[in-house]
């Protein structure tokens, strides 16, 4: 038995993402043996996300009331990438290839239904600004392309009504591959060579 403060902090790191309870325990006890500062920095940098929250327009992570994306004025705003997570965000952005905005949707669909993810708010942008395409970023994966399916019937009439483009990223990216992990010149490739959803 860990006393309980040393628990109580694996539990914690336990069961993040790639993390398992032996890798868990090695984090904690790396914590605890290093000097107090960093420790307390660490406890300090964990409490800053408190700041951190969703931009309510693109739903990208901000510690401002919009995120820097949707406040730049030097955006194309007639483009935007719907895409899975904020994590996705950040590649496309390295990549330099795009210059519009983004919705990011909060995951994939589950089963059939959509409803946890944010397309009435995609649905509501798309009617109020001037936007020409609607790229689909979704990840190469089953949900990913179950997510993009699901978005095109949602959008298909409602893009077709307003003369909205309604594209999906090409297969560049290898079958099961995330955006997040993806390579500059795949992301590139993948955003150029989009093609028109039917
Ligand atoms: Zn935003």
């Amino acid at each position: 038995m860990y006393p309980k403060n040393f628990q109580n902090l694996i539990d914690h790191f336990n069961g993040l993402p790639g993390i398992g309870p032996k890798l868990a325990e090695r984090l904690v006890l790396s914590l605890y043996k290093s000097d107090t500062q960093k420790a307390e920095d660490f406890a300090t940098a964990l409490q800053g996300l408190h700041n951190v929250h969703n931009c309510p327009k693109c739903f990208n992570i901000t510690e401002s009331d919009l995120c820097t994306i949707c406040t730049n004025t030097a955006r194309d705003t007639s483009l935007l990438c719907a895409l899975e997570d904020p994590l996705d965000i950040l590649p496309i952005e390295r990549s330099r290839n795009y210059n519009g905005l983004y919705h990011v949707l909060g995951g994939t669909v589950d089963g059939k239904k959509g409803d946890h993810l944010k397309i009435t708010q995609l649905e509501s942008r798309l009617q109020t600004s001037n936007i020409n395409e609607v790229i689909i970023a979704t990840n190469f994966t089953t949900e990913g392309d179950m997510t993009a399916l699901f978005l095109k019937q949602r959008l298909s009439e409602m893009c077709a009504e307003n003369n909205i483009k309604l594209t999906r990223i090409v297969r560049g990216l290898a079958t099961g591959s995330d955006i997040e992990y993806a390579d500059d010149l795949t992301l590139i490739s993948a955003l150029t060579n989009r093609t028109e959803m039917l």
